[in-house]
């Protein structure tokens, strides 16, 4: 059998889709919205140094550790990717997390910044599936992040400031989404989800299936 073919028959590893945008897009929603809409789409929670924010919780939006629990997950290699913020807190993707997904062919969905894309990238090229989004303007950028009431002026002030430094990571990203609003970015990120998932190579059985065709046809 050729190596496309033992491919096609493979079982199908899960696909990571990674979504970064810069603070205030819309990315939380948008994420929170592909999946509550998408059974087979699953959360990686992130372990991160940060204080949770109101209305997150341990466990389902990340997990919240100290620096010295951080230290130590490090120093275990228990970590896919991680990456110390410019915000002043580390945040981490559990290996753990990640292969009890990914190695059962459940797609999971990922919220990082592009170091640890470039760092998942190295570990998995044929799994990642990457996405940017960008605000419609910056203005709108600004007003949403003023609107989301969860960060003080000075955090506001810092996240304009890196906004240019984190824009110009979008040409390392393999689609690029302007969120006009929640529900038009969620339509557009469920299209790209939908044509990575129907790839050839991700769509175990074809074998099998083009096989029966096959058979059909000479069997009258
Ligand atoms: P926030 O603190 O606003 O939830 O996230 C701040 C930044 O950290 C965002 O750019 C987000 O994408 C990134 N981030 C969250 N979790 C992870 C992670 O596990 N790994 C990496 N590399 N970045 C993360």
């Amino acid at each position: 059998m050729s190596e496309l073919l033992k491919q096609l028959n493979a079982v199908r590893r899960g696909i990571m889709f990674v979504i970064e945008a810069p603070s205030g897009t819309g990315k939380t929603t948008v994420i929170k919205r592909l999946l509550a809409e998408d059974e087979h789409l699953n959360w990686s929670v992130s372990v991160t140094t940060r204080q949770p924010r109101e209305g997150e919780v341990n466990g389902v939006d990340y997990y919240y550790v100290s620096d010295a629990e951080y230290d130590k997950l490090l120093k275990e290699d228990a970590f896919y990717e991680y990456v110390d913020s410019q915000y002043g807190s580390r945040y981490g993707t559990l290996r753990s997390e990640v292969d009890g997904f990914i190695n059962v062919g459940k797609d999971v969905i990922f919220d990082m910044d592009w170091d640890g894309l470039r760092q998942m990238k190295e570990k998995a090229p044929n799994d990642v599936v990457s996405i940017y989004m960008l605000p419609p303007s910056v203005k709108e950028l600004r007003r949403r992040l003023e609107g989301r009431g969860t960060d003080s002026k000075e955090v506001i002030e810092k996240r304009m400031n890196m906004l240019l430094d984190k824009m110009q990571h979008w040409v390392e990203y393999d689609y690029v989404v302007i969120c006009e609003n929640p529900e038009q970015a969620t339509k557009a990120i469920q299209r790209i989800f939908f044509a990575e998932r129907m790839k050839r190579v991700r769509q175990t059985g074809l074998v099998e299936f083009t096989q029966r065709l096959v058979d059909e046809v000479k069997n009258g």
